[in-house]
């Protein structure tokens, strides 16, 4: 692509010094040198317009989610983000949507002490790949395997304000908007999840939906899991936004939330972490997922396909 040199120049190559990054962006390949006792923690995860995020998506709105997705898996593995990779295909290189791209990635890739440290350049339709690489000490990195009958199913945040901010951006309401924030700048649980790794059993992060990626860990862990719609954890502005915000928190997408599984003896251990912790519900022997309301009934979902990017991280 014409003017790739310039472009990595001037908007990806900023003055970074870490011992632990030997040779960084200009050369064949990044050099990093491992930390003594830890294991390496890798990620990737590809997002494209129209798809994982709307057409008219701000460039650092752009920037940002594609690093957050990333940081959110690091997170839910409770690992430590050590350095990026970023590979972007563009359509155009303008200048103004570059400067912004990397203003919404360098953000958070700062306040996160995450170190760009390659990438690829190429022109096609829009896609950002980015890849991360993180640490953990060694044998530490939490799986979504480990959840034992008896312990209680716990979820940071408030899911379910991402999908309804989805849909308040959509109808056109306001970037500022505090659900829409939710969308846009999705904040992964990276303390939270390092502190996790010693007492977690099995962890996630919830970027398709609390009972889908809840799924996951129950086939992983080979358990089953009843769930309490009455312990669900609701914002004020879902309140205010959405009739049955339960619908919203159990099966939206895009929050970025940790979901994880903790035995009673650890419990206390949690109230430490740095952000709201709801119990929601027990991992039980008996395999399946059942939620039931305040009436011990079996709630059922009532809408479907309302989210138009949840099931797309595929
Ligand atoms: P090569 O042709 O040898 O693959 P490139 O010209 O693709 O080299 O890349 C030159 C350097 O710039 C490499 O260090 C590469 O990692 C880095 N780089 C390319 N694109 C990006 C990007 N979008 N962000 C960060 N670093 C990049
Ligand atoms: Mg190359």
């Amino acid at each position: 692509m014409p003017g790739e040199f310039q472009i990595i120049r001037e908007h990806f190559r900023r003055k970074q010094r870490d011992a632990a990054l030997l040779v960084g962006i200009g050369d064949d390949g990044a050099v990093l040198r491992p930390r003594e006792d830890h294991d390496l923690v890798v990620v990737t995860d590809t997002i494209v317009r129209g798809r994982h995020f709307p057409e008219r998506f701000a460039a650092a709105d752009i920037g940002w989610r594609a690093l957050a997705v990333n940081l959110s898996d690091i997170a839910a593995m409770g690992a430590a983000p050590r350095f990026a990779f970023l590979n972007l295909a563009l359509e155009e290189a303008d200048d103004n949507w570059l400067r912004d791209f990397a203003g919404g990635f360098f953000s958070l890739a700062e306040q996160s002490g995450t170190l760009l440290a390659g990438g690829d350049t190429v022109r096609g339709p829009l896609s950002v790949t980015v890849t991360v690489i993180g640490e953990v000490a060694r044998d530490a990195a939490c799986t979504r395997a480990g959840a034992r009958a008896g312990d209680y199913v716990c979820v940071t945040g408030t899911p379910g304000d991402a999908a309804a901010g989805l849909e308040l951006l959509q109808a056109g309401a306001d970037d500022e908007h505090p659900l829409v924030r939710r969308f846009r700048r999705p904040e992964p649980r990276l303390r939270a999840g390092r502190t996790l790794a010693g007492i977690a059993t099995a962890m996630i992060d919830v970027s398709d939906g609390l009972l889908a990626d809840l799924g996951h860990v129950l086939e992983a862990s080979g358990a089953g899991a009843r769930i309490e719609v009455s312990r669900l954890p609701v914002s004020a502005a879902l309140a205010d936004h959405a009739e049955k915000p339960a619908e919203y928190v159990l099966a939206g997408g895009d929050d970025y939330e940790l979901c994880f599984t903790v035995p009673e003896e650890r419990l206390e251990a949690v109230k430490g972490l740095d952000c709201r912790v709801s119990i929601i519900g027990r991992i039980t022997a008996e395999r399946g997922l059942r939620v039931l309301d305040a009436n011990g009934r079996e709630w059922r979902p009532e809408r479907r396909g309302w989210d138009h990017f949840r099931n797309a991280h595929g």
